[in-house]
């Protein structure tokens, strides 16, 4: 590798990534093997594709099984993603769902199971990480899934707008917090991605085509698309970028 990009590499590091199993956290976890660090996936399903995506490319991929709808199970995955590779570097907090119903409709069960993944269990992985990293001082970096809706209201999705406008807030709260202990805390924004969260949307014609016609890239995204942005967040690169979210969403904010 040239010298100068030799700040974006991940040899040595160890990165865990949560909704490892498809979608954008499945091409996070490819990239950052492929970037040399070691991945371990938290998933609450077989994350079989990916850990195949990872060994054809000479990686190293652990799996850790576990629902993250209950933060109860933070103490298990600090456990098992330490005995895996040892110290984790790197935490990608990917796992979302979304519920798209009318405002006026949504259940107090659906608000919890969207905001308990999307916010809650945010707030508190990227807590029980940081803790060890002041204890250490070694640092660390935390990533947030954000979206479009950390910026914008969108139509039938009120708890998911209102858990990812969160997550960008709390990109800047625990940056201001944590930035002393030379943890980066940081997010993406992903624009209109190809993955099992917009299915429905797709299949939508109409909303389908409105979305691609305000697009100034013209098309959906693909999880490797926020690979460059992922990488470079994790890395050395990034070490004085503290609090900020950054879209890769082919140009939707820009409208
Ligand atoms: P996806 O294919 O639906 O992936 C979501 C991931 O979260 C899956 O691995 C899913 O596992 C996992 N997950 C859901 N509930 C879980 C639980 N209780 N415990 C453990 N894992 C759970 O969609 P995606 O687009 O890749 O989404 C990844 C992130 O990007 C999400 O935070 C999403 O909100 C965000 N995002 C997506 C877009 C987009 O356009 N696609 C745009 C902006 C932001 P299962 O497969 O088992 O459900």
């Amino acid at each position: 590798m040239p010298q100068n990009l030799n700040m974006f590499s991940l040899e040595g590091k160890t990165a865990l990534v949560t909704g490892a199993n498809t979608g954008l956290g499945q091409g996070i976890c490819a990239a950052y093997a492929g970037a040399g660090a070691n991945v371990i996936g938290v998933a609450r399903r077989s994350c079989q594709e990916t850990a195949d995506k990872i060994t054809a490319i000479g990686g190293n991929f652990t799996e850790l099984i576990a629902d993250l709808s209950d933060i109860n199970v933070i103490p298990h995955i600090v456990e098992e993603a330490g005995k895996a590779y040892g110290r984790v570097d790197i935490l990608v907090n990917n796992a979302g769902i979304i519920k798209r119903c009318d405002a006026v409709d949504v259940t107090m069960e659906d608000w919890d199971a969207v905001i308990n993944l999307n916010e809650k269990m945010v707030f508190f992985l990227s807590q029980a990480f940081a803790k060890g990293w002041a204890a250490d001082n070694k640092g660390g970096k935390i990533i947030n899934i954000a979206s479009m809706l950390s910026y914008q209201g969108g139509i039938r999705v009120p708890s998911y707008t209102a858990s990812k406008s969160a997550v960008m807030g709390l990109t800047r709260a625990l940056a201001n917090e944590w930035a002393r202990y030379n943890i980066n805390v940081n997010a993406i924004a992903p624009g209109y991605m190809a993955t099992n969260n917009t299915q429905n949307l797709r299949s939508d014609e109409q909303r389908s085509d409105e979305i691609l016609s305000r697009i100034p890239a013209g098309r959906w995204g693909t999880p490797e698309d926020i690979t460059g942005a992922a990488i470079f967040l994790a890395s050395d690169a990034a070490a004085y970028v503290h609090g900020f979210t950054l879209a890769v969403d082919g140009g939707w904010l820009a409208r």
